[in-house]
């Protein structure tokens, strides 16, 4: 499918109160297609005035019992359901929506959404079996512990897996008997709203799901400090969290934070090579390296070394950039203009910054790309972790490798990032694989693979990586109070 073919616009308004509106302001800002820098839809600049009608329409949702006490669980289940089965239904739609927005390959967005459309499954499941609890308290009383949903929910999310971050926020919310406000990354808002259409279209009582679309300070900030927010659920950038966790303490607001990562990826000489090498580059490198979990960080036992960075660099020229709807490219353009100079920033700093440049491949030769935001993929030798580049996360195609001595060395180095996103972990030996894996502060750490991310699994970080956890049951408790009820028998 080439490039050129799609002309075609996604304007949309945002949908609130179940109204598609425009901003009280009337403003609108445009989003972007990375690979050619052409505008594909105009949609509203949401700010406090609209914010402020998508949750009290979230509010009046909630306290009415639209949602969370009058809806049987069964009802959101059922619901649930029904979302899921238009996502299956507009999957290849959604999927091409999706490259088009943030400039991901066409398989891997078929995979987010195939899997965005199963987490509705997983957690319509859900729905109908948070039971509580009866703990034995005596004979003369009896306690209930019942789960009640936490109320009206903010929910911020980021560009680099729009729908499916989306999904992992608002399908557990709603499974909760919860309310939501979703604001998308401003990069990214075309998927979210299609979702909305969805919600709209099976049925979802009025109110229940909202998208607010704008920019971070203007459309998200004002959740943060509206009193009738109960919790704010947030996946973006540590400095931002970081401002939420501090900006929601003033109300007590529930938060829970998914944040950034420096990933290390551990490759013990006992490690499968072949599998070990091309795990390691699509972790890196996959999504164009525009991954929170990324394992970036690639360390190698010393004894494989040569070998390891020789076969990594070689995989890595393999690497074809352009559009993702092109079926022979295996890396995409990173989101937006200001990402790019981000990245070229890291990359540009790197050699007096103590790096040494190991492979560095090329920039598309297509000429209707030439407006495209396209970073070729980078690995850097560094023999400590001193460099910017082994340090901050760069959200772009940029590896950087560093020899070990052993094991122990392994896990210093894998440690000694601020973040505890997730580690991988390369070896034929259980005892190593797991005496690196429960060593390593991190809250996902993968053994002999890298990334993967079932719904019915858990996520979350340790250390700045963030606050909560995500997906699984463990999900759920983050949009869930519990209540004791204690009655008195005597
Ligand atoms: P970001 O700049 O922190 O933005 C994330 C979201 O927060 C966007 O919707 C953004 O809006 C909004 N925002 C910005 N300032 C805000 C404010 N003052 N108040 C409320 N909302 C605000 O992060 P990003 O650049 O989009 O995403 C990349 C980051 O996300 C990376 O650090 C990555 O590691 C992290 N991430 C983490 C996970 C995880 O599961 N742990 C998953 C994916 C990504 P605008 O975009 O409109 O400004
Ligand atoms: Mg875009």
């Amino acid at each position: 499918m080439a490039e050129h073919a799609h002309s075609e616009r996604f304007d949309s308004q945002m949908f609130i109160g179940g109204q598609w509106v425009d901003a009280v302001s009337g403003a609108t800002f445009d989003s972007i297609n990375p690979a050619t820098g052409a505008v594909i839809a105009t949609v509203p600049r949401g700010d406090v005035n609209d914010v402020g009608r998508a949750v009290a329409a979230a509010r009046d949702a909630f306290d009415s019992g639209r949602w969370g006490q009058a809806t049987s669980e069964r009802e959101r289940s059922r619901l649930l359901f029904a979302i899921a089965e238009e996502v299956r239904r507009e999957r290849d739609a959604l999927a091409e929506l999706e490259v088009l927005d943030c400039g991901k390959l066409l398989a891997d967005a078929r995979a987010d959404i195939d899997e965005v459309a199963f987490m509705f499954e997983y957690y319509a499941g859900w729905a109908t079996k948070l039971a509580g609890d009866i703990p034995p308290v005596g004979p003369h009383a009896m306690s209930l512990i019942v789960n009640e949903p936490v109320g009206v929910c903010g929910l911020i999310v980021p560009w680099n897996y729009p729908m499916l971050m989306a999904a992992q926020k608002v399908a557990p919310a709603l499974a909760a008997g919860c309310t939501v406000v979703l604001k998308p990354a401003e990069q990214t808002p075309l998927t979210a709203l299609r979702l909305a259409s969805i919600v709209e279209r099976v049925g979802v009582p009025a109110g229940v799901f909202n998208v607010v679309t704008g920019f971070g300070v203007e459309a998200g900030e004002p959740m943060l400090t509206d009193p009738r927010v109960d919790k704010i659920s947030f996946t973006g950038s540590l400095a931002v969290g970081r401002h939420i966790q501090r900006t929601c303490a003033d109300q007590l607001k529930r938060v829970t934070l998914e944040l950034g990562g420096k990933s290390p990826n551990i490759i013990y000489a006992d490690a499968s090579l072949a599998e070990a090498i091309s795990g390691t580059c699509s972790g890196v490198f996959g999504n164009q390296g525009e991954v929170c979990s990324a394992g970036s960080l690639v360390l190698v036992e010393r004894s494989i070394y040569e070998n390891v960075i020789s076969q990594l660099a070689e995989v890595a020229s393999e690497i074809r950039l352009g559009s993702g709807l092109d079926p022979d490219v295996t890396m995409g353009p990173l989101v937006s203009s200001a990402q790019r100079d981000r990245v070229q920033g890291y990359v540009a700093s790197a050699p007096s910054d103590g790096a040494r440049c190991l492979y560095a491949g090329d920039l598309p030769s297509d000429p209707r790309l030439t407006e495209g935001f396209f970073v070729p993929p980078s690995i850097w030798e560094v023999d400590d972790l001193a460099p910017r580049i082994a340090r901050e996360e760069i959200f772009g195609p940029v590896m950087t490798v560093t020899p070990f001595e052993s094991v122990d060395d392994a896990i210093r180095l894998g440690n000694s990032t601020e973040y505890g996103l997730a580690a991988a972990i390369w070896t034929s030996d259980i005892k190593k694989a797991l005496t690196t894996a429960r060593a390593i502060r991190a809250g996902v750490v993968w053994v002999n693979d890298s990334q993967p991310a079932p719904s019915e699994s858990m996520w979350g970080g340790y250390k700045q990586s963030g606050v909560g956890r995500e997906l699984g049951p463990y999900a759920l408790d983050a949009y869930l109070e519990k209540k004791h009820i204690y009655i008195n028998l005597s």
